[in-house]
């Protein structure tokens, strides 16, 4: 329910869209509580690969969250070097990112999750509270109800929780469906050292290579592991059943995937053979294209949670945290109104997802498909003609 006079944001998820709307509340006065799953801050081992940020999403948050000095730290403008290949390895694209170039520089996710952490007031943040269901009251409140048995009351409530999030119901009947593509993520550590050809291969950046329905996207991390997604167009539980892959037998994990690409360039198999025990089974889930829901009083939702995507388009954490910084500006601008705040925010929220939710699902079937690496070779001309 709206409080002009001391408006209080509860949100559930401590991932880049909640880290990031919780500090933009915080420099503008704005009181938040923020309910995380998470045992503690660094409870799971990994967070992730490497994202570009974007100017318009991604770096303009990090300047509405006046972190702009603290993301320059940590940017790696070569990281945006891109290759892409064909599966005999013929180079369709070879493009070098320079120091100076920071148009979409990448960042490692683990060190953006750092910044944002370090710039949010500790005290506000709840470990180890997995959200099991959010009850309307009758007063218009919520009450949340936790896997710990606790229980919390909120006069409103950012659903800023995840692919899976259990603030969504209260707004839409949507779930995650699958996109007929799963990942399997394998990485190698220490790359430069321990593999020079391979670090060479690779480049600075990423490598992207897509045929027979498949794909191999290695990226470069901050940290010097190399980072692998092997990409298949499959059943959504084909890995863990009828593939054949034995996922706790690292050694003949290895060999049964790269069987799958016996026909592939010899370096392409030397990257799954290469790769530590790590060895990953990610199906990729979307939320319905397009979905919206009615202005409910006292709850909103953000990133994933409100718009999963594939990550074909690169956008899917960009645009938690434009999300985030949108709504937060917009709570301030509305001073604390989190009803006339939510409005205006999902007004501009709905028609941006629903773009490029459609053009993430676009490039997985373009990407994933018999030609792939030439298809998206077509696609960058494109855009390159169009002047993008
Ligand atoms: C393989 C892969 C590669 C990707 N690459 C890119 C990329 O290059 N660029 C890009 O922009 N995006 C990329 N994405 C997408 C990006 O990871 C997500 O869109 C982004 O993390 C969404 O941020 P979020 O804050 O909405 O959710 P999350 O990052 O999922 O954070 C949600 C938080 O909520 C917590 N949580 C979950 N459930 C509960 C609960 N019930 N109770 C309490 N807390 C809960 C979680 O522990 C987590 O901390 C990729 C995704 C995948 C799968």
């Amino acid at each position: 329910m709206a409080n002009t006079t001391t408006p209080h944001i509860t949100i559930v998820g401590a991932g880049l869209g909640g880290l990031t709307l919780a500090r933009i509340l915080q420099v503008n006065g704005i009181g938040v509580t923020l309910y995380e799953a998470d045992a503690a801050r660094n409870a799971r081992p990994s967070q992730g690969g490497t994202l570009d940020l974007h100017p318009e999403s991604g770096q303009w948050a990090m300047h509405q969250a006046r972190l702009e000095r603290e993301f320059l730290a940590i940017a790696r403008p070569e990281g945006q070097s891109f290759r892409l290949l064909t599966k005999d390895g013929d180079v369709l694209r070879d493009e070098v990112a320079g120091e100076e170039e920071m148009d979409r520089p990448e960042v490692d996710r683990s060190a953006l999750r750092d910044v944002l952490m370090d710039s949010v007031d500790p005290d506000s943040i709840v470990w180890g509270k997995h959200l099991k269901q959010v009850r309307p009251l009758e007063d218009g409140r919520h009450e949340l109800h936790f896997s710990d048995g606790s229980t919390a009351q909120c006069d409103t409530l950012v659903g800023a929780d995840g692919a899976w999030s259990h603030v969504r119901p209260l707004l839409t009947d949507a779930t995650p469906s699958y996109t007929g593509v799963s990942f399997i993520e394998l990485g190698i550590p220490d790359t430069d050292h321990a593999h020079p050809e391979i670090s060479a291969f690779v480049g600075y950046g990423t490598l992207y290579v897509f045929a027979d329905d498949k794909g191999i996207m290695p990226q470069r991390n901050g940290d010097g592991r190399i980072r692998i997604y092997v990409a298949f167009r499959c059943d959504e539980d084909w890995l863990t059943t009828a593939s054949g892959i034995p996922f706790d037998q690292p050694a003949q994990a290895r060999e049964a995937i790269r069987g799958y690409f016996a026909d592939w360039a010899p370096q392409l198999q030397e990257l799954i053979l290469r790769s530590d025990d790590v060895i990953l089974p990610r199906p990729i889930y979307m939320l319905p294209i397009g979905l919206t829901w009615q202005p409910t009083p006292g709850v909103t939702l953000l990133g994933d949670a409100a718009h999963l995507m594939s990550p074909f388009a690169g956008e899917g954490a960009n645009l938690a945290m434009r999300d985030a910084a949108e709504l937060a500006l917009a709570i301030v601008a509305a001073d604390g109104d989190f009803t006339t705040a939510t409005a205006a925010y999902e007004k501009a929220l709905f028609p941006r997802s629903t773009e490029l939710a459609q053009e993430s699902a676009d490039n997985l079937d373009l990407s994933v498909s018999p030609d792939g690496s030439r298809q998206f070779d077509a696609l960058m001309r494109r855009y390159e003609a169009a002047g993008q």
